[in-house]
């Protein structure tokens, strides 16, 4: 049963609008008021499944004003769902400065948890750390963009962005000058939707395909790369990683590199950032 005088903070579809809870589409239907980012695309998700709630906007430019306006609804013991375009509010979306303003008034918010393009990324990836850093946007010039990226090349992390397709070459050039060609990049295009794309491998070679085929430049991304120093050695055998060190101790790295791949079978890549690390401890 839904209570009055609360914010409901409802995360929506992604792209594919059978994405939504039995109970966001509840409490889009019961609630006295949706605020919503762009009300034009809320209205297609509420159409298609027949829900009629009066609805206000709400975006970056005007939430702390309309917060005012939903705290005074609140107090007269309305309940009000805050949607945005897509996936959950407050990440890398309107909603923060409303729902602080809404719980420092004394009123609940309360999740209704749903789709989420970083999430949603991640649980295909095939990233094997456990532990990532959601990063979300990074700026949009280049030379504060390298900084930003500088600062998080040592983090041990799975970095978890959000990109435009606009900027999708140039953000993986950045990438590649600062993390190096090899560190592994996830880039997950259009989930849930028709032209769905997810590609994992060395920065260089996932850049040279993108660059290859406009198409695949199009859409919404996410981009998830390896954190440093997080290449799992457990998932390289002991006995590839003494092949490994006996021939780095002979012969050069990539020589080294790529006699271990053919003599052990493991992954080229995960062996090439192994004997680097090596390098860098025993130079
Ligand atoms: N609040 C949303 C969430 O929970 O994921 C994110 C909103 S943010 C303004 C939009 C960005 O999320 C896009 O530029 C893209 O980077 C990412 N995104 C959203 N939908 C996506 C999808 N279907 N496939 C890939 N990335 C998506």
């Amino acid at each position: 049963m839904q209570e009055k005088n609360a914010l409901y903070v409802v995360a929506t579809p992604i792209g594919n609008l059978g994405d939504i809870s039995l109970r966001a589409l509840e409490i889009l239907k019961k609630a006295d008021l949706i605020a919503a980012e762009h009300t034009q695309n809320t209205s297609q998700l509420l159409t298609a499944h027949a829900i009629r709630t009066q609805m206000i906007r709400l975006h970056q430019h005007n939430e702390s004003a309309t917060a005012e306006k939903i705290v005074s609804l609140l107090r007269a013991g309305k309940s009000i769902a805050l949607v945005t375009d897509a996936g959950t509010p407050g990440i890398s979306d309107p909603g923060a400065i409303l729902i602080k303003h809404v719980r420092t008034q004394g009123y609940p918010a309360i999740p209704i948890p749903g789709a989420n393009a970083a999430v949603c990324a991640l649980s295909v990836s095939g990233h094997v750390n456990p532990h990532f850093l959601f990063y979300g946007f990074l700026t949009t010039k280049s030379g504060s963009r390298r900084r930003e990226l500088s600062a998080l090349k040592s983090q041990p992390y799975t970095l978890v962005f959000y990109e435009a397709p606009h900027r999708i070459i140039e953000s993986l050039q950045d990438m590649m000058a600062i993390f190096g060609p090899q560190r592994e990049v996830t880039v997950a295009r259009e989930l849930t939707k028709l032209f769905e794309t997810i590609h994992t491998g060395p920065i260089e070679a996932i850049l040279t395909g993108l660059q290859a085929d406009p198409n695949q430049q199009k859409g919404e991304f996410v981009l998830l790369v390896t954190g440093a120093d997080a290449i799992d050695k457990s998932v390289i055998s002991d006995q590839a990683k003494h092949t490994l060190q006996c021939l780095l101790a002979e012969l050069p790295l990539k020589q080294a590199v790529k006699l271990s791949a053919d003599i052990t079978h493991e992954n080229k890549n995960s062996l090439y950032q192994l004997a680097l690390q090596l390098k860098n401890q025993n130079p």
